[in-house]
């Protein structure tokens, strides 16, 4: 009797996890829909379509907070894909440049306040990696030192190889995480108390989910003299052998 009701209770809560999945996947795309509109039109009134300052500060309001609203939704369509298991992984060998390249030409916009600066190691290996979903991953690391450092403060991305690893960096110079909270910071929904609001707490447990996924791992360090220091170290794999060309 006990043992049934225990498997009762389990089979309650799957129940329930798997009707959270769903709602969750099906809000956020009743959400996105909408939005993309508006961002669309904003981005239309952007233009010279309209010469009052006032007009053009509260045109990029709307444009900064959609984009902000655009950021939660991804996050949480991904956490449901990823918690429900269902997300199959897309592996291609892609070009770390690249990917660096893409985040900050897609979000030019929030990061323009800040000086990125971007190291990379000469001829860097290929790594195998789910491009969209690695894009992700980076553009939450690299917002988020955004969002949490003062405006004009150099954003450092770094990508290297050490130990038949790529390790790729993002570091800012913004206040930091306090010690006794480093350990909770990857937890889905965690926020630094007194953090501002205005995020979810999932950018990062998204981050190390798509990274474990890769069988990578991801650190987090304090930046020396000030703020933080995210470290993700992927193996890297014998490189494609190229197509031998023919004379
Ligand atoms: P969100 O940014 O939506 O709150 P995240 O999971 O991305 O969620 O981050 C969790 C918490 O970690 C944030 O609320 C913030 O307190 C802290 N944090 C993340 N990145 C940084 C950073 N670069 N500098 C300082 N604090 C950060």
């Amino acid at each position: 009797h006990f043992l049934r009701k225990r498997i009762i209770e389990a089979q309650r809560v799957e129940d329930s996890e798997k009707l959270q999945q769903t709602i969750l996947a099906s809000i956020s795309h009743e959400l996105r829909t909408p939005l993309t509109a508006i961002l669309g039109s904003a981005a239309a009134l952007d233009s010279d379509l309209i010469s009052n300052p006032l007009a053009k500060d509260i045109v990029k309001d709307i444009e900064f907070n959609s984009e902000r609203l655009n950021r939660v939704i991804e996050n949480l369509l991904d956490m449901s894909r990823l918690s429900s298991g269902s997300l199959a992984l897309n592996l291609e060998w892609q070009d770390i440049s690249d990917l660096i390249g893409v985040v900050l030409k897609k979000h030019a916009k929030p990061l323009q306040s800040h000086r990125v600066e971007v190291g990379l190691q000469s001829e860097l290996p290929l790594v195998r990696m789910d491009f969209r979903l690695f894009e992700h991953a980076l553009a939450n690391l690299i917002l988020n030192a955004a969002q949490y450092s003062q405006p004009d403060t150099k954003i450092i991305i770094r990508a290297y190889t050490h130990e038949k690893q790529l390790v790729l960096e993002v570091k800012d110079h913004g206040a930091g995480i306090p010690v006794e909270f480093i350990g909770q910071i990857f937890e889905k929904f965690y926020r630094v108390p007194g953090t501002l609001p205005g995020g979810t707490g999932l950018g990062l447990s998204i981050v190390k989910n798509i990274v474990e996924l890769h069988r990578g791992t991801i650190l987090y360090h304090k930046n020396e003299p000030q703020g933080s220091r995210f470290i993700i170290y992927l193996p890297l794999e014998p490189q494609p052998t190229l197509p031998i060309e023919e004379n």
